[in-house]
């Protein structure tokens, strides 16, 4: 096959484009650390990697009057706190509730302003967006969050940047519980998370069906008391990330500490499993 000649419409529109090209792939580059296995092995405080004898249990797409009370209930029996990953959006809307999560003990952390997918690049949207959100949870919690894990956990260079200019820490997850299908249940969401769990993991799970299968929170409400029994039957206790001692700084790219001193930085899970 001939490459096009140099005065080709062919080659004329490759220059004109290359440009675009670049940009998308170093707006979406980032975005690889979404594969699970290469995040573990090479970026382990992103994937919520913390001490081995705990996991950090964090719920995303909140606050949701219809289902985050349920959640916080169940974890008041079960007396475990976690941390919620909340949407800007949805805080301002319902404070007394994201400010009645903050007050029962668990941590806020921010989801983003909206849910939205980041397909086209635009830094000065996502710095705006994260301010915005940052600033709706401090006002409601009394204190700054920490932590930041985008929508569908796509990390585009303009969030890293955002997340760094808002003393935010990216976080992903390291095992999630499939819980947003419509055909999740108590049950599926457990086995999931038994097959994939570790000690020194974070998982996902969430406490809102806004944005999958409508009532799907249901089967990871069911799940909570099973999976925190796991955890406990094999000596880990289950808490938010502030206690998880997830990672050093340094091992996040583009990460600027904040203002208030990070947790203790210990490294690495002992890939210790729990005998459910
Ligand atoms: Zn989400």
């Amino acid at each position: 096959m001939s490459l096009p000649s140099a005065g080709s419409p062919a080659r004329h529109a490759a220059t004109v484009l290359a440009p675009f090209a670049v940009v998308a792939a170093a707006h979406i580059g980032p975005a690889v650390t979404w594969l699970p296995g290469l995040r573990r092995r090479f970026f382990p405080g992103l994937a919520g990697t913390g001490r081995p004898d705990h996991i950090a249990l964090t719920f995303d797409d909140g606050p949701d009057p219809l289902s985050t009370p349920r959640f916080l209930d169940v974890l008041d029996v079960l007396g475990v706190r976690a941390t919620f990953f909340v949407l800007g959006e949805s805080v301002v809307r319902y404070p007394a509730l994201a400010r009645e999560t903050a007050e029962r003990g668990h941590e806020l952390a921010v989801h983003g302003w909206t849910h939205d997918r980041p397909w086209l690049p635009d830094p000065a949207r996502d710095t705006a967006d994260l301010t915005r959100a940052v600033h709706a949870v401090w006002q409601v919690a009394g204190r700054r969050p920490r932590w930041y894990r985008p929508p569908y956990g796509i990390l585009t260079s303009g969030r890293w940047a955002a997340a760094r200019r808002s003393g935010l820490r990216p976080v992903l997850w390291s095992t999630w519980g499939r819980d947003w299908t419509a055909g999740a249940t108590p049950a599926s969401v457990r086995m999931t998370v038994e097959a994939g769990l570790r000690g020194g993991g974070t998982l996902l799970l969430h406490d809102s069906d806004r944005l999958s299968a409508a009532g799907c929170w249901h089967s990871a409400l069911g799940a909570l008391p099973g999976i925190v029994d796991g955890c406990h039957a094999a000596g880990l206790s289950v808490g938010p990330l502030a206690e998880h001692g997830t990672g050093r700084p340094a091992e996040t790219p583009g990460y600027r500490a904040p203002a208030e001193p990070p947790p203790a930085a210990r490294r690495g899970g002992s890939g210790q499993r729990p005998s459910w």
